[in-house]
């Protein structure tokens, strides 16, 4: 593999990810919850921080940033239409643009519906993307800002990506995120199997995340619309996707 990919538990939930491109030896680091955890990560692999993704003006994805940059300079890029509530930028991005990170290119994606301007970053190269608080394992992001059809549309761009894709999201939610999915998709044997697993793994202290987006698809609610039992679970069967979404998310805002 021409990259690493690493995994950094944040906060209580969060997570932050460190993507290397071996070519350039060029580190991003997606999202800051908090420093400490990330400037260790850098320090204990002899990594040089070259660059920031922001994905959201949420304080529990930024709030680490100024005492980061502090010890470890780097060029940071969020969202151009979100500049007036997130952290200085050095790159304001907006859907469709592309970042270079040494042989590496994410393009930016325009997700929003948790927040307006939540973007996340697809990585061809590395069979990637970073969604934090869009598409997340087994669920989505809260409706903060955005509509349930804002979110819809964002979670059909995220959909039509290569099935091999690992969906690198922002949050330990996948415990409860799976006895909700149940509830709504209860006889799907791949779900009832990957929650077996997200318990054992909990147990262990394992995080279910990066995921794989083939996985979501098979087992995530709020990518299964379509789905006929999960329309006849809901008693839809003749609504329209985007009203199904909605109904699944309304129902998680409840449970
Ligand atoms: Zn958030
Ligand atoms: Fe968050």
């Amino acid at each position: 593999m021409p990259f690493d990919l690493i995994t950094i538990p944040c906060l209580s939930d969060n997570y932050a990810y460190l993507l290397r491109d071996h070519a350039s030896g060029e580190v991003a680091v997606i999202d800051v919850p908090e420093a400490g955890p990330i400037a260790a990560e850098l320090t204990a692999r002899g990594w040089t921080l070259s660059q920031v993704w922001i994905t959201h003006h949420h304080w529990d994805h930024v709030d680490g940033l100024a005492d980061l940059l502090a010890d470890h300079p780097a060029r940071v890029v969020g969202a151009a239409a979100d500049a007036d509530r997130l952290p200085k930028l050095d790159l304001a991005v907006s859907e469709g643009d592309t970042v270079t990170l040494g042989a590496l290119t994410a393009v930016i994606f325009d997700v929003s519906g948790h927040t307006i301007n939540h973007i996340a970053y697809y990585v061809p190269q590395a069979n990637a993307v970073f969604t934090a608080d869009s598409l997340m394992a087994l669920g989505c992001g809260r409706l903060f800002e955005g509509t349930p059809d804002q979110m819809w549309s964002s979670m059909q761009k995220l959909m039509a990506l290569p099935a091999d894709t690992t969906i690198c999201s922002g949050h330990e939610y996948t415990a409860s995120n799976a006895k909700f999915a149940l509830t709504v998709d209860p006889d799907n044997t791949a779900l009832i199997s990957r929650s077996n697993d997200i318990t054992a793994a909990r147990e262990k202290g394992v995080p279910t995340v990066p995921s794989l987006l083939s996985t979501e698809l098979e087992t995530n609610p709020f990518l299964r619309a379509a789905d006929p039992g999960i329309r006849a679970t809901l008693g839809m069967p003749n609504a329209t996707d985007a009203e199904v979404f909605a109904e699944i998310r309304k129902r998680k805002d409840h449970f």
